[in-house]
């Protein structure tokens, strides 16, 4: 049996401390990447950039991986955005998900990418490679960022081109959102790079921000613990190499029980 089919008789197979909630809508961005939203169970409560664990049964058995919830705290849905990896256990059967399947979702959500682990400061930066961008898109669109913040920058890089639509869509989105629009105002800016095709801003975060040109195209002064804060989310080398560069600039690495100038959550295991 196939896991879609399998979820029609999902209801019946839901493990206990699981919910089973329903596909609202799936957009592909390309043949890595999609997105997908679906309904909110009652009495879920997580803090915007938190991940969840969700699943598929698959082959009469549940498979969870991690996904940060990329919807922000206030919304009625809940929106996922996801790698498509040919063979991966889960997201093989997750990337043909359609309107109406139902996704598992345990009770429980945590993470580090949370303001509360933030000390204050007046500039955000939100660092992202891939799909580390979804914690960022929960946030972005959480008006209490912009309440502790004046500026918030959220940078994403990617190989190609394509992959920054998902995050260029969001910002677009937000814009044109009469409520959020009003909230956001001018704080919040989207630096896209790509690293294997030509496009106006091309490199590795990591590079741009060495060689100070991030600060240079956007305009602002060079990494400061007085003032900036960062989040990071991203591959293991990316954290690693983005992390040394925010602790050569003096900022120091906080955690929920312990807020500090920066944050990192791994967006994938490998
Ligand atoms: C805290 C946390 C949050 C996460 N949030 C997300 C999210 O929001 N969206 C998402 O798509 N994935 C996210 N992941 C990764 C996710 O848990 C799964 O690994 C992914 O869905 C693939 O599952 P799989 O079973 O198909 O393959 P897996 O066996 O889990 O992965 C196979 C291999 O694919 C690669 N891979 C896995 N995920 C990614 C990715 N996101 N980007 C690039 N390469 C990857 C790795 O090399 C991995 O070894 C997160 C992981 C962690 C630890």
């Amino acid at each position: 049996m196939t896991a879609i089919a399998e979820n029609d008789t999902l209801e019946a197979a839901v493990p206990a401390g699981v919910y089973a909630e329903t596909v609202l809508s799936v957009t592909h961005y390309t043949d890595h990447l999609f997105r997908f939203r679906m309904t909110r169970p009652d009495g879920f409560r997580f803090r915007s950039g938190e991940f969840a664990m969700i699943g598929l049964m698959v082959d009469g058995k549940p498979i969870y991986r991690a996904y940060s919830i990329a919807s922000p705290s206030w919304d009625e849905q809940l929106e996922f955005f996801s790698i498509k990896v040919p063979d991966g256990p889960l997201t093989q059967h997750l990337q043909r998900i359609q309107p109406g399947d139902k996704v598992l979702m345990r009770k429980k959500s945590t993470g580090t990418l949370v303001l509360d682990a933030l000390t204050p400061g007046n500039r955000l930066y939100m660092f992202s490679t891939g799909t580390g961008i979804a914690p960022f898109a929960s946030l972005i669109r959480d008006p209490e960022t912009y309440e502790k913040f004046e500026e918030v920058i959220l940078t994403h890089t990617c190989r190609e081109v394509a992959e920054l639509k998902y995050g260029i869509d969001l910002v677009a989105e937000i814009k044109a959102d009469e409520m959020l629009s009003e909230i956001v105002g001018d704080k919040l800016r989207l630096y896209s790079t790509v690293t294997r095709e030509t496009y106006p801003f091309m490199g590795r975060i990591t590079d741009l921000i060495e060689n100070g040109k991030l600060f240079a195209d956007l305009g602002v002064p060079p990494l400061d613990p007085a003032t900036d804060r960062g989040m990071i989310c991203g591959s293991a080398i990316m954290l690693k190499d983005t992390k040394a560069l925010l602790e050569k600039a003096g900022m120091t690495e906080g955690a929920n029980n312990k807020p500090s100038e920066f944050v990192i959550e791994r967006a994938f295991v490998g």
